[in-house]
């Protein structure tokens, strides 16, 4: 499975993806960058230290970059540059979406 149009609509703040199934989802920027896969956010899910103040991040989306044709790279002007969201992860990321269990 695999998109056939990825567009970002920065005015909602909306990731859209049309997919091969016939699928559209669509993902909100605040998920994305709360799930953001870059080694220093999955280290900070993976091991919250339960002393730090958790900042809300912002999720200014920078630009997108196709990965292979199994990816794409999302840059946050918040800093994070390297997260790698593979179609896999981003239809995850709309179960958690729709579960509701995003902050
Ligand atoms: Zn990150």
């Amino acid at each position: 499975m695999r998109p056939t149009a990825i567009s970002a609509d920065r005015t909602r703040a909306v990731l859209t993806i049309a997919w091969d199934d016939g699928h559209q989802s669509e993902l909100a920027f605040a998920l994305l960058s709360a799930w953001c896969p870059c080694a220093v956010c999955t280290e900070e899910r993976n091991n919250p230290d339960p002393l730090k103040v958790v900042q809300p991040k912002s999720a200014d989306l920078e630009s997108i970059q196709p990965v292979g044709n199994y990816a794409i790279n999302i840059v946050w002007k918040n800093g994070c540059r390297y997260g790698i969201y593979t179609w896999e992860y981003l239809r995850e990321l709309e179960a958690i979406q729709k579960s509701g269990r995003h902050a």
